[in-house]
């Protein structure tokens, strides 16, 4: 299935020697931390071990080589980054635990606009409202962000693409500290505006694609244009040398083998770098529905996941992300653990569906917050406070 294609897919060998080289960076910035032999070995191996909530099976990683850096992942920053070896030692510390200096990536609701009405929309009830937050209050939070060393940070909405000027302004306010990636149903991502974003400093653009099929994907989006419109957005974003990945919403209705197979057949003919598996949840146009996955589906993702990303046949094929898998196997990244979502409003959430809203990123407690989500967790089976999400 692998077939002839360059996706900048390593795997094997060319990944070890790169994994060989990141630790032996890692090991060098905890020698220079700590200093004292005893407390090198203890850290060493407490860092070791926070990392290992990325491995799977104790196989060796796939990796996307792209510009002279590696991704692991499209929900990791690329390695080396500015600070890369800082972050991951700071992140693993126990001190400060409601300092922004925890978290690994931060997604921000750039929009409340959309030209879309998806199926699973999270957003569905406030989209098209007036914009909350202004280009300069978006230019402060990724100042904030920055300050606060976090090294990745993502933009969807609403459609962030329909804030382009905004959104190409923000971007040339920040310093090349973090890695920006947006999340876009693909809507008028032409190759001028791939380029512009480009140059920027966007990393990576996340494309969704619900269906391998045209017409049902175009059913999901409620859009007969749209499955042409991520074709689009996919090849115009690769021609100006952004990553890509292509994010599906897998419902119980599509979640087979076959199918899953021939959404990535898709995917490796379309020469993406990562497939991400998204569950729906009962929130916004699913809000009060039930479309949480069922255990069977969730054993058919399990399973597509772990052979693709283990499987020599596929060591070619995109890199698969499935956060599913790894919020069952090793604890939720969301509610301030390593990530935290910044609503349309402005305000720190958990997630985008555990809607546990705090107070505004700008003017609120922030660190208080911080605190707060941790405590409570994740809300992934319990109920979540529309009211005050949508409010
Ligand atoms: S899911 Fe994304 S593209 Fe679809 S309506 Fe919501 S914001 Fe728009």
């Amino acid at each position: 299935m692998a077939g002839e294609f360059s996706n900048h897919v390593l795997s094997g060998l060319r990944v070890k020697l790169v994994l060989f080289r990141f630790y032996t960076g890692l090991l060098w910035h905890i020698i220079k931390r700590y200093k004292s032999p005893t407390k090198v070995k203890a850290r060493w191996g407490e860092i070791k071990d926070s990392l290992e909530v990325y491995r799977i099976k104790k196989a060796t990683h796939k990796v996307v080589k792209h510009e002279g850096r590696f991704f692991f992942s499209c929900n990791l920053p690329g390695w080396p980054q500015k600070n890369f070896y800082n972050k991951i030692l700071s992140m693993s510390e126990t001190s400060t635990p409601n300092s922004l200096d925890k978290l690994g990536i931060v997604q921000i609701g750039f929009t409340k606009k959309c030209p879309l009405n998806c199926e699973h929309c999270f957003e569905g009830k406030i989209l098209n409202q007036p914009e909350a937050i202004s280009l300069e209050e978006h230019v402060l939070m990724v100042k904030k962000l920055q300050d606060g060393n976090v090294p990745l940070i993502q933009f969807g909405g609403g459609e962030p693409l329909n804030r382009f000027d905004d959104l190409i302004s923000v971007l040339k306010s920040a310093n090349n500290s973090s890695d920006f990636w947006i999340y876009t149903s693909g809507y008028g991502l032409t190759q001028s505006k791939a380029l512009s974003l480009k140059n920027a400093g966007l990393i990576g653009v996340s494309v969704s694609l619900d269906h391998f099929d045209s017409n049902a994907h175009n059913v999901f989006r409620r859009n007969h244009k749209s499955y042409q419109a991520a074709m689009d957005a996919i090849k115009n974003a690769q021609e100006a040398g952004l990553l890509v990945a292509m994010s599906i919403c897998v419902t119980n209705e599509f979640c087979s083998q076959e199918n899953l197979h021939a959404y990535l057949a898709l995917a490796i003919s379309l020469k993406v770098n990562f497939v991400q598996l998204m569950e729906p949840r009962a929130t916004g146009n699913y809000e009060g529905m039930d479309v949480l996955l069922t255990q069977e589906s969730k054993e058919v993702l399990d399973q597509f996941y772990l052979n693709v990303n283990t499987s020599k046949a596929l060591q070619k094929a995109p890199i698969v992300q499935y956060f599913g898998f790894q919020q069952r196997k090793s604890g939720c990244a969301g509610a301030a653990n390593r990530y935290i979502y910044i609503d349309t409003d402005g305000f720190v959430q958990a997630c985008p569906f555990c809607s546990n809203k705090k107070s505004h990123f700008l003017t609120g407690n922030t660190p208080q917050d911080l605190i707060e989500l941790k405590a409570e967790g994740c809300n992934y089976v319990k109920s979540v406070n529309h009211e005050k999400t949508f409010a």
